[in-house]
């Protein structure tokens, strides 16, 4: 960096205020190289360094003399024995308020980070209200440090860092002073994040350099365009400020190799008119980018910035930005409330009736009114962001998320597992629907359920890039748990066909070949590929068939069939599915045709879902079942099959045999006994029995069947009902 000198900012100032106050600004200057006299930056240079750099960035806004003195001057009372009365007597009241202005806002008081940066901003605000130019002055001391931050001890530079990129960058673009946000973010990047800075650094570098001289081509194009049809507009080139790569690139979840839009081009015209013919010769030119038209000339932003946008589409795809906008606009954008501020004679304050006060008067008052400091903050950065959304746990902790979070992106913030486990949500003290955009000031509160998992339409609900990582996480791995399962069961299915003992086979270690064959390190992965239907279950079994095996074909299924017998409830179809020879399968009614009870079905074993049950119609069906193997016999479930179970207590005199005809009575009646328990004293017995029973009329006839058993005193039903689930 070049060294100011104390001349450097005379030449400047003279430059646009020819008139100025040369002998204040020669005073100051003498004042503060006599207190800072002796004193050194982290850097090692003299400290008056420092205050000639502040003076020379506030020439640049071009701002009056009083501001330039105040930012030679502006750390004499923090650091050095001036007192504020000295300044009064020698420079007057206003350098001398200015002065101790910029010197309490850094002043702390509060314990707490987040008490500090409410108070910062509470100091900040009132600075404005009173005099903007401490606030201005204030941005260029941090500027000046953020710009020679390299001296300073790590920690430090963090904490500088982040209260740069919190709380002064949004201050400067709430301002409209858009060089230094700019240059404050990138600087603020190049400290929290120094690998992603330099890698983005190198990338754009390299990109650069890849397509030559694109900057020079593309201008040189848009300036003959414009030449051609009698615009008079001054075209500059440059790469887009690294931070706002940087956060689109985090936003929109791309890395370097992704990343193409980079480039903005800049023509400023000589009026209104001519930047609108300039927006329609660039669309003949090149493609426009559908949503990144904006006329912030019609619609000028909050802090009175005003621009034509475009991104189009170059040579070989290469997309780029252009700004069109006037000298006066140009002017706004960079400096903002700078460039527009009027200094006048004796009353320097925002009693004007500018507009752009409306905003300040409006936070001065707010912030008279809250008195907590974290409340303030929040409403405050409400305002300072306002492309985020901030919304409030019930004890009053903050989260902020993109624009069209849902409060499902609210759960996963929470925790993973307050995420995984919601089941819904009030916002407001009211229900609504998990896919609710959030509001701004939202209190939200997840109600979670610990049977609730994740579903695959939650991916499409959620914006943050956490709560999607979240999801898909947990569906892949569950999506993998469900194949081995099904996968395992499928092959033990195939086995028993066979007589092949699979246990037997696994302890042998008999697989082995089998999976160096498929390439796969586990059963599991085995397990897994049957049951994604990568492999067939039939195909893996089939190698330690025998040929004697193969005669005699396979088993009875009957045996197989009685043995298991399980009821699958639907949540979808009030009709159960029995899955013929399986324990638990995961079945799903297919969508395409959605088949009816009674209706003839099949099963299909689907990539990592389970078993699809498609109607034997389905013209879906005759497709899928070129792949016989993953075909599975299916049926419904005879609804008179549904069981409940019932408790019942059973007194019998307790003598010999009489336990066994209790029993067989209860068979006979092809009734199951879940459970059973006996007790016994002085002469008495006492059974209590879960059974299955179908409905009222099968409970009846058991109970009177059992009652008539010789020997039975009682029989009652104990009402504790619960149905019979898979
Ligand atoms: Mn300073």
């Amino acid at each position: 960096m070049t060294m100011i000198r104390f001349e450097d900012i005379l030449d400047k100032v003279e430059a646009y205020k020819p008139d100025f106050d040369e002998e204040l600004l020669q005073k100051a200057y003498i004042f503060s190289a006599r207190e800072h006299r002796g004193q050194v930056r982290s850097s090692g240079e003299p400290y008056l360094i420092h205050p000639l750099n502040v003076a020379y960035i506030l020439a640049d806004m071009r701002l009056d003399e009083t501001s330039i003195a105040v930012g030679l001057l502006h750390d004499v009372l923090e650091d050095t024995l001036t007192t504020k009365e000295k300044l009064h007597e020698i420079f007057g009241v206003d350098v001398a308020e200015l002065v101790d202005g910029v010197t309490k806002i850094s002043r702390y008081a509060y314990v707490s980070k987040e008490e500090q940066q409410a108070e910062t901003f509470r100091k900040m605000l009132l600075a404005m209200v009173s005099d903007l130019r401490v606030v201005l002055v204030k941005l260029a001391d941090r500027l000046h440090n953020m710009r020679t931050l390299q001296y300073l001890p790590e920690e430090k530079r963090l904490s500088v860092a982040t209260e740069t990129l919190e709380i002064y960058a949004p201050i400067a673009n709430r301002l409209g002073m858009g060089r230094i946000k700019s240059e404050l973010e990138d600087l603020s990047l190049r400290y929290l994040h120094p690998r992603d800075f330099e890698e983005l650094e190198k990338a754009v570098d390299e990109k650069l350099s890849i397509s030559g001289d694109v900057v020079g081509r593309i201008k040189a194009t848009l300036a003959k365009k414009l030449k051609e049809n009698e615009i008079e507009g001054d075209v500059t080139g440059r790469v887009k400020s690294l931070y706002s790569i940087w956060s689109k690139m985090r936003r929109q979840e791309i890395d370097i190799g992704q990343l193409y839009d980079y480039l903005a081009f800049r023509i400023i015209a000589s009026n209104v008119k001519d930047c609108y013919a300039s927006l329609g010769i660039i669309h003949q030119m090149w493609r426009p980018v559908p949503g990144r038209i904006k006329d912030y000339i019609a619609m000028p932003k909050p802090n009175f910035y005003q621009s034509l946008h475009t991104t189009v589409v170059a040579e070989r795809g290469q997309p780029f930005e252009v700004q069109i906008r006037t000298r006066e606009m140009e002017l706004v954008a960079e400096q903002g409330i700078a460039a527009h501020w009027k200094y006048k004679e004796g009353r320097v304050g925002a009693s004007s009736d500018d507009a752009s006060f409306l905003w300040l008067r409006q936070l001065v008052e707010w912030q008279n009114e809250i008195k907590d400091p974290r409340v303030f903050m929040n409403s405050l950065k409400i305002d300072l962001y306002p492309d985020e959304v901030y919304t409030f746990t019930p004890k009053g902790d903050v989260f902020a998320f993109p624009r069209g979070a849902t409060p499902l992106d609210f759960a996963y913030r929470i925790h993973t597992d307050v995420g995984n486990r919601c089941v819904g949500v009030r916002v407001n003290g009211k229900l609504v629907p998990l896919r609710t955009p959030l509001k701004n000031g939202d209190i939200v509160e997840i109600m979670t359920g610990a049977t609730q998992t994740p579903s695959r339409e939650w991916v499409n609900m959620v914006v943050t890039s956490r709560a999607r990582h979240k999801i898909r996480h947990w569906l892949n791995a569950e999506q993998k748990n469900r194949s081995i399962e099904l996968g395992r069961k499928l092959i033990e299915k195939e086995a028993k066909k066979y007589r092949v003992q699979w246990r037997k086979l696994i302890a042998e270690n008999a697989l082995d070949g089998v999976m160096t064959e498929y390439g796969l390190p586990r059963l599991e992965d085995l397990y897994a590929d049957v049951g994604y239907g990568k492999v067939s279950a039939r195909s893996v079994v089939e190698r330690f068939v025998t040929e004697e095996q193969k005669e005699k074909g396979t088993t009875d299924e009957g045996v197989i069939q009685a043995a298991v017998r399980k009821i699958f409830p639907f949540t979808s179809s009030p009709a159960a599915i029995k899955v013929k020879g399986y324990d638990d399968l995961m079945t799903y009614l297919a969508k395409c045709c959605n088949p009816l009870p009674g209706e003839k079905i099949v099963g299909y074993v689907t990539r990592g879902k389970g078993v699809a049950i498609h109607s034997s119609n389905c013209p879906n069906v005759k497709n899928l079942m070129f792949n016989p193997d993953r075909e599975i016999a299916v049926e419904w479930a005879d609804q008179r099959q549904s069981q409940f179970q019932v408790e019942m207590e059973i007194v019998i005199e307790d003598r010999q045999g009489i336990l066994a005809r209790v029993v067989s009575a209860i068979s006979n009646l092809k009734t199951n006994i879940r459970q059973m328990e006996t007790r016994s004293g002085d002469g008495k017995a006492t059974i209590e029995a879960i059974l299955e029973i179908a409905d009222l009329k099968h409970l009846e006839k058991v109970t009177r069947s059992l009652s008539s058993v010789d020997g039975v005193v009682r029989v009652d039903r104990k009402y504790n009902i619960k149905h019979a689930t898979a």
